[in-house]
């Protein structure tokens, strides 16, 4: 090999070392900017890839990784998305079910509630507690259409309320028992010397023919707003409807299980449940009267039953006014018993004297207009002067009665032959 030959070689063995360099050179430049790359990335900077003309292998993995970031991070958005959006049912659903909870303590606590003034106090407790009202109030619908305050509680010592709203106002409680819908009201108030937005929400209490009457709630405006507690308190309102309406039913059965259909005096089982009671009580005395209508099968055969049935209503409205201490119970078709405790016989001798004045003078008119004579004979007994036994107390002031029938009527005959008035 020549010289010439030999530096040949060298030269290109040179070459080929500075060509090897440089390429390793450019591979470490790429992969450090590879790296610096994906440090970007990590670190959350923005990133964008300059491509001129060809892209290189580098180019496209740094391509694909951004695409990869991106798909990444909006993977991670969508995820965060849907766990606020879970966290915000969770909460609901945890409302809801309090709700749920409360509203089934709530049947079980006034659906057993046969009395209805224990049951407007129970719910109204139940409401000021689950709404943090400040007064709450129930007004329910009278005989003569009227609302009429029932219940109030919580701070009692606020605005005066009207007692009694008649529901042919234009009052936002008589239109929303009369519309059957809920209305709010919002007004300025005096809270602890400071003016604040309070208002009242009313709900109706809607029966099954009509509105019973009015739930009223007076909160601060946040809770007024919120539909939830709305939605709510017309599902109180519901079950309190429900239960008012139970316990009027049961209230009418216990009523007509105690009193004649007829004149509306007790009847002769409430009159027997009641001599127990009283004599139970140890009392100093008891007098007892039994009056009978003179003559009363004559007054139907004349002028019809349906004004026997007048006489007999008639008689027993003011015999029960003129009662003032005890009962009157319908003790047979036409007699009539009273049952006075504490009164001694020489004051109920006087009762009788003027209930059987009284009936004497009363104008009883028949349907044709003609004047039914209506008299009573009464028989009186007392405790302890003629028996101890209320049982023989009724049995003497019986035969007291047929005295005074058989002496002629209309007058009052005494048991004891110790007593003379
Ligand atoms: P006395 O003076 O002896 O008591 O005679 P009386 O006719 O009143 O007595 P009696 O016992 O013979 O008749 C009672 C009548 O009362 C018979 C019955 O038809 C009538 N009567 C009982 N219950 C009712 C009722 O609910 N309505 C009506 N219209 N009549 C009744
Ligand atoms: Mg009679
Ligand atoms: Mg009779």
């Amino acid at each position: 090999m020549s010289y010439s030959e030999l530096i040949l070689l060298l030269v290109i063995f040179f070459l080929i070392v500075l060509w090897v360099f440089i390429r390793k050179q450019s591979s470490l430049n790429r992969v450090n900017e590879l790296r610096s790359f994906l440090k970007q990335i990590i670190d959350g900077q923005s990133v964008e890839i300059k491509v001129d003309g060809k892209m290189d292998e580098v180019t496209e993995v740094k391509s694909l990784f951004l695409d990869l970031h991106r798909k990444m991070e909006n993977a991670r958005k969508d995820l965060e998305e849907n766990y606020h959006k879970l966290q915000l049912s969770n909460l609901t659903l945890e409302e809801k079910y309090a709700q749920a909870y409360t509203l089934q303590l709530i049947q079980e606590e006034i659906g057993r509630e046969l009395d209805s003034n224990q049951l407007l106090k129970k719910t109204l407790d139940i409401l000021l507690g689950v709404f943090g009202s400040r007064r709450c109030m129930i007004y329910m619908v009278d005989e003569n259409q009227n609302l009429v305050l029932k219940e109030v509680s919580g701070v009692i010592a606020s605005n005066p309320l009207p007692a009694i709203i008649p529901l042919n106002s234009d009052h936002i409680y008589a239109r929303s028992c009369n519309e059957r819908r809920v209305f709010t009201d919002y007004n300025e108030k005096d809270v602890n010397e400071q003016i604040k937005q309070v208002g009242s929400i009313v709900v109706p209490l809607n029966g099954r023919h009509s509105c019973l009457g009015i739930m009223v709630m007076e909160n601060d405006m946040a809770r007024l707003t919120n539909q939830d507690l709305m939605d709510f308190a017309r599902l109180i309102a519901q079950e309190l409807s429900l239960s008012m309406e139970n316990a009027y039913l049961y209230d009418k059965m216990r009523k007509m299980a105690i009193h004649d259909g007829l004149t509306g005096v007790y009847n002769r089982m409430y009159l027997m449940n009641y001599m127990v009671d009283i004599f139970e009580k140890k009392p100093q005395q008891v007098s007892v009267i039994i009056f009978d209508l003179d003559h009363f099968k004559m007054v139907n055969d004349k002028f019809g039953h349906l004004a026997g049935d007048m006489v007999l209503k008639t008689t027993a409205a003011i015999v029960q006014k003129m009662l003032q201490n005890g009962i009157l119970a319908r003790y047979g078709g036409e007699e009539f018993v009273m049952v006075l405790p504490e009164v001694d016989p020489e004051l109920a001798y006087f009762i009788a004297e003027k209930i059987r004045c009284a009936i004497e003078e009363h104008e009883f008119i028949s349907e044709d207009g003609v004047r039914i004579p209506v008299t009573l004979s009464a028989g009186l007994a007392s405790y302890p002067i003629d028996s101890d036994s209320y049982e023989v107390l009724l049995q003497l002031a019986d035969e007291a009665l047929y005295e005074a029938k058989n002496s002629g009527r209309n007058r009052v005959c005494v048991a004891s032959s110790k007593s003379n008035y």
